[in-house]
């Protein structure tokens, strides 16, 4: 029941097997995708088929790469809920707004996802000995699925990384170094080391199967939408993973003939802190450049430089989207309206969204009639 075959460079389309570990292009250095046989899976896989099937990420294994099942390492990825607002509504004068709820996932964030299906696909290739780094919660993600598995985790962090991430990944006894830097600085010593220490790179997107973790937030949105995506999405962005997954995953969906070509217009939030993508989007440009002095409070939103750039940014302007930077005191209201108003308590990075919703209904960009979603990333952590 598998049908990966390959492995596919985003960029120069150069292809690779996928049986031996690998990371990025090896002739323009950009991300690797997994590419399924698509026109068999529309031949055999049909929608109704899911509702025999456990409520987890894994439902959708055919658009998955873990070939054989026994290998998967999981911790109960449940479906998360799509919540339907109540009084946010009015707030923003809208009629149809849900919030994602990805704090209900093993560690409290969406980075499970992109970890579990990291790590199932290393037990898979063999691999024990994994280096990631990590502006925090991918850390932590990491730290207990390579616990789970019996793997090592080798984690290079920020030293102003959240605590709980730092006491975590202690925890599950991983190896933590953190960094006088940012992710980028502990990116480049996981660069060094890595072929020394024998340690494979789980960084985002230069690991090739993290994304598709991640590209199950949007094939359980589209089910959740009885196969009609939503107008817009909303989604605080880092290294971009999620966005390039969710659009993946449209798009194979659209292949296999689940869903139509309507796709939502995939809105892009950044901290005014730290925002590479925004200015990239606002000049016009295919990529990104490197953000200097990087600051924010929502640390997963602290990427000064995301290896999938141009694939962000591809993503948003295919779908009409737009890209939009928030600052922490707005980020910090946004957390007050979630919980106020909906009983929601989420991290930083979610609360982003509210405050970019409201940029963009100021700036009459969402009509009140559209279905929007708001991707709340992970919960609150003390
Ligand atoms: C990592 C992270 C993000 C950014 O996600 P990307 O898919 O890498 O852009 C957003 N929110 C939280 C809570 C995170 O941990």
């Amino acid at each position: 029941m598998n049908y990966l075959t390959h492995l596919e460079c985003s960029r120069c389309a150069e292809t690779y097997d996928h049986d031996v570990p690998q990371n990025l292009c090896a002739k323009c250095g950009k991300p690797l995708f997994p590419r399924y046989d698509l026109e068999k899976i529309a031949t055999v896989w049909r929608r109704t088929s899911l509702a025999q099937r456990e409520a987890s990420m894994w439902r959708y294994a055919e658009l998955l790469p873990v070939i054989d099942a026994t290998h998967i390492v999981s911790l109960g990825e449940q479906m998360t809920p799509l919540i339907q607002t109540k009084r946010l509504n009015d707030v923003f004068g809208l009629e149809a707004l849900w919030v994602k709820d990805e704090s209900r996932l093993p560690t409290g964030s969406f980075k499970a996802r992109g970890l579990a299906m990291a790590v199932s696909k290393a037990k898979e290739l063999g691999l024990t000995k994994l280096a990631i780094p990590s502006a925090g919660n991918a850390a932590t993600a990491l730290s207990i699925y390579a616990a789970r598995a019996g793997m090592e985790a080798h984690i290079f962090m920020p030293k102003d990384a959240p605590a709980f991430n730092r006491d975590t990944c202690q925890l599950a006894g991983a190896k933590v170094t953190l960094v006088d830097g940012l992710i980028t600085d502990a990116g480049k010593i996981v660069a060094e080391r890595k072929a020394g220490e024998g340690w494979f790179d789980v960084s985002t997107l230069k690991e090739p199967y993290r994304v598709e973790g991640k590209k199950t937030m949007g094939l359980e949105l589209a089910e959740q939408f009885n196969w009609e995506l939503p107008d817009v999405i909303i989604y605080p962005t880092g290294g971009g993973t999620g966005i390039v997954g969710m659009w993946k995953g449209f798009e194979e969906l659209e292949a296999i003939g689940w869903i139509d070509g309507k796709r939502p217009r995939m809105i892009s939030v950044q901290s005014a802190g730290c925002a590479p993508i925004v200015k990239a989007w606002e000049e016009g440009k295919p990529e990104a450049e490197p953000w200097p002095d990087a600051k924010t409070m929502a640390a997963g939103l602290c990427v000064p430089q995301a290896v999938g750039d141009f694939l962000i940014l591809n993503a948003i302007r295919q779908s009409g989207g737009a890209a939009v930077a928030v600052t922490d005191d707005e980020i910090r209201r946004g957390m007050e309206i979630f919980a106020t108003y909906e009983g929601l308590l989420s991290c930083p990075e979610g609360a982003a969204t509210v405050a970019g919703l409201r940029k963009l209904v100021d700036a009459g960009e969402i009509h009140p009639a559209e279905r929007v979603v708001l991707f709340n990333t992970g919960g609150y952590q003390a």
